[in-house]
């Protein structure tokens, strides 16, 4: 069983394909888009050890020569120093326009080689496989590329759409379960934002979401789909695609106060940041408590965490947290956005929240 998920951004489309066991049909699947392109894969080194193998088999079993590109995991590779290395390596390949850079990762090589792709030449093309479960489901859709500068995460970069995602399902299965779980927070943000049919249904399948299978397949077919329709209607962030932010305010400033480290990944960050925002638009009079209960009651048992005091090492303080949130949001006149909640499914974007009242609410 397989879905696509086609992505329509004006006149230029791509798909995303989705199934159990599909990366070893990824090199027919490049063939039949983008005949005679020879390729260079850049992937990390945990993904190297697991699933280039089959890549490479089945992008030369097409008749696709290539190269691989390795980098450490993590986050410290999408630098500068890393890209130039990477640029270079292309450039001696002698990779024309037309040649193609694929992604094999999690959101940070798809991040890092589809800068790659968008800069090298003006722009090579560019084919996602992405193995992470929030690569499957966020950063491989919507065509935001790019790295960390010194002064601030994902500063440099540009939208670069990819002529192809193949997301193998069962791939994921060799992601360590505190990944599954981070990335499964981006999939119950879906819900959260305006389908409360797909987060009913969330919560009744939860298990054969993680699982895997059929359940996994249509979970992540289903937030493909529904990202995809905001970028579509918003490709550069102007209005709607700012929903997409659910959680996220709160989430990044939790990221930063724990120095983007291990003690919380992003989908985790995130899930404390969707309890808040819920427990924040109850305070407001906006949400039932019901509903802020059943979100939070959803994400801890998926393994997330839901509140600050979930989150190891030192309590987090509130100043700093507001200084973060500001930096983040930009403070006008004492007022921020916000994602906010009338319910589950109902998200809508909160301006002129008052950072007093978010100040107190944190202190609660
Ligand atoms: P990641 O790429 O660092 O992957 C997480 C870890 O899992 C790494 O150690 C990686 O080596 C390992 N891994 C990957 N696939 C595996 C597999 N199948 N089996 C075993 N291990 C595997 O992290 P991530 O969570 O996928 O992505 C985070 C990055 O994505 C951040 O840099 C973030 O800024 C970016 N992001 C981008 C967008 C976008 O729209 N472009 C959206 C969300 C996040
Ligand atoms: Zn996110």
């Amino acid at each position: 069983a397989e879905d696509t998920v086609t992505v329509a951004l004006g006149e230029r489309s791509y798909d995303i394909l989705i199934g159990d066991g599909l990366i070893h049909r990824a090199g027919a699947e490049v063939a039949a888009r983008l005949p005679g392109a020879r390729a260079v894969i850049i992937t990390d080194e945990n993904v190297a050890g697991l699933h280039l193998a089959a890549l490479r088999e089945s992008l030369a079993d097409a008749g696709i020569e290539n190269e691989v590109l390795t980098v450490a995991p993590g986050e410290a590779s999408k630098s500068f120093s890393v890209y130039q290395d990477l640029v270079g390596h292309v450039l001696e390949a002698r990779l024309e326009r037309g040649d193609v850079v694929v992604a094999l990762g999690g959101g940070v090589v798809g991040d890092l080689a589809g800068f790659v792709a968008a800069t090298v030449r003006r722009g090579m093309q560019f084919v996602q496989v992405p193995t992470t479960l929030l690569a499957q489901v966020d950063s491989s859709v919507g065509g935001k590329t790019g790295i960390n500068a010194p002064q601030g995460k994902n500063l440099v970069g540009a939208f670069y759409q990819p002529a192809l995602v193949v997301a193998d399902t069962a791939s994921l299965s060799t992601l360590p379960p505190r990944q599954f779980a981070s990335g499964y927070a981006e999939v119950a943000k879906y819900g959260l934002i305006d389908d409360p049919k797909f987060f009913g249904w969330l919560e009744r399948d939860r298990e054969a979401v993680f699982a895997g299978g059929q359940a996994r397949i249509s979970a992540i077919a289903t937030s493909c789909k529904a990202k995809a329709r905001v970028v579509a209607a918003d490709e550069r962030e102007g209005g709607v695609r700012a929903l997409l932010n659910l959680g996220h305010t709160f989430g990044h400033a939790l990221e930063g106060a724990t120095g983007f480290s291990d003690r919380l990944f992003h989908g985790e960050g995130v899930a404390v940041g969707m309890c808040q925002a819920f427990r924040f638009s109850v305070r407001m009079g906006l949400c039932s408590p019901g509903d802020a209960d059943r979100v939070e009651a959803h994400l801890k048992a998926a393994g997330l965490p839901t509140r600050i005091s979930d989150i190891p090492g030192d309590v987090l303080a509130v100043e700093r947290l507001m200084t973060l949130i500001a930096q983040d949001k930009k403070v006008t006149r004492g007022t921020l956005t916000f994602v906010l909640a009338r319910g589950i499914g109902k998200s809508f974007i909160a301006r002129d929240i008052a950072a007093d009242d978010v100040a107190a609410f944190l202190v609660e």
